[in-house]
């Protein structure tokens, strides 16, 4: 395998057939979590994947080297629960260590995350996300699902944003479930200085059950409280949020509307799920099983060319919006896609 230099690869990168630079991928751990979020996972909880399907985290080192080689330089640890899997730091620590990558943030329900603070610090992580859509315990209970409390929640993003790494909060507006915590989660957002991001529910899994609120509502909402909202100077994250802000705020407010603003021709990612399956588009299927390559001792060449050719073939784009009329399945649930 030709092992480009971090710059050879920065400037090289990876592109699709349709010559979208594909430079991000998101790394599920693990599709165990203790969460039940309303639009992710079925009450009772999904049958989780066998341990022995899931990919070890030499299995996982040894793809995102690769990857990082042809360029992917950003990596975003997901899951389920990534702090659900044993040693999820030292994964992270070990990561940021590798030649070609430049950034390794996380996102997470924020339940075991407090005490992980300093280890994640310490590992270099570049960012949290905390997946966050409620602002009274009443209604945190009631979206996850789940014992956790809120301001165990809330005491964790404190630890985060007092070691300085940088900290981000997504909210996914759910109709008649969450419309009244918006404007109180943006206002603490704000007097924190952190960003906040309204993500549009998507018809995946059980996305399908709930009633998403699109994004013009939630900026109409929010433009009621803090008056006009203006687009954000500086350019933030890896990602397809479009950020705005408030005058007087510094914290962003980022919408991410896959159903109402279609982005994928700025699509810049791909995802790799806990068992292994290189997906090159969050609605479908395409992709390609590097587990079974990997497993079946195929060279790292062969491995890179796998992924070459499976990004090459990465699908024009979702097609939610027509789904979520058509009421269509989707065949995975997101704890397994890592979001
Ligand atoms: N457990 C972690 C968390 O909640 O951040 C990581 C995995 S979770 C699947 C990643 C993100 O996907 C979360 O921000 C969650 O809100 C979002 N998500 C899950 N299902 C979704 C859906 N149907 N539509 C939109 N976002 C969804
Ligand atoms: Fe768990 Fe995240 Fe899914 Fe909620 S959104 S059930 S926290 S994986």
């Amino acid at each position: 395998m030709v092992i480009m230099t971090g710059r050879e690869a920065e400037r090289n990168g990876i592109r699709d057939s349709r010559g979208r630079r594909i430079d991000y991928l998101r790394v599920s751990l693990t599709d165990r979590c203790s969460f039940r979020c309303l639009y992710c996972m079925p009450p009772e909880g999904a049958p989780y994947i066998p341990h022995a399907e899931i990919l070890s985290y030499e299995e996982l080192l040894h793809l995102c080297r690769i990857a990082a080689s042809l360029g992917i330089s950003r990596y975003k640890i997901t899951g389920g629960e990534p702090l659900c899997r044993k040693d999820a730091v030292a994964f992270i620590r070990k990561l940021k260590t590798l030649p070609g990558v430049n950034s390794v943030s996380l996102t997470t329900n924020g339940a075991l995350l407090a005490p992980l603070v300093p280890e994640l610090a310490e590992a270099g992580v570049d960012g949290i996300t905390v997946s966050l859509d409620a602002f009274t315990q009443e209604t945190f209970s009631r979206v996850t699902r789940s014992d956790a409390r809120l301001d165990d929640i809330l005491h964790a993003m404190e630890r985060s944003r007092n070691t300085g790494i940088g900290l981000k909060i997504n909210m996914v507006p759910l109709k008649g479930i969450n419309d009244a915590e918006i404007v109180p989660l943006t206002r603490y957002a704000m007097s924190k200085g952190c960003h906040i991001r309204f993500i549009e529910l998507m018809p995946v899994g059980r996305g399908k059950d709930c009633a998403g609120i699109l994004r013009v509502e939630v900026q109409a909402m929010l433009e009621k409280t803090f008056g006009p909202l203006t687009p954000f100077r500086e350019r933030i994250g890896n990602g397809p949020a479009e950020y705005l802000r408030a005058d007087g705020h510094c914290g962003g407010i980022g919408f991410i509307a896959p159903l109402s603003h279609v982005f994928c021709e700025r699509c810049n990612r791909v995802r790799l799920t806990s068992a292994g399956f290189l997906k090159t588009c969050l609605h479908h299927e395409d992709g390609c099983d590097l587990k079974v390559l990997i497993r079946s001792g195929v060279s790292d060449a062969g491995l890179s060319s796998a992924i070459r050719n499976a990004i090459q073939t990465k699908p024009r784009t979702h097609n939610f919006a027509a789904q979520a009329v058509s009421g269509e399945e989707t065949p995975f649930l997101m704890n397994h896609l890592g979001g």
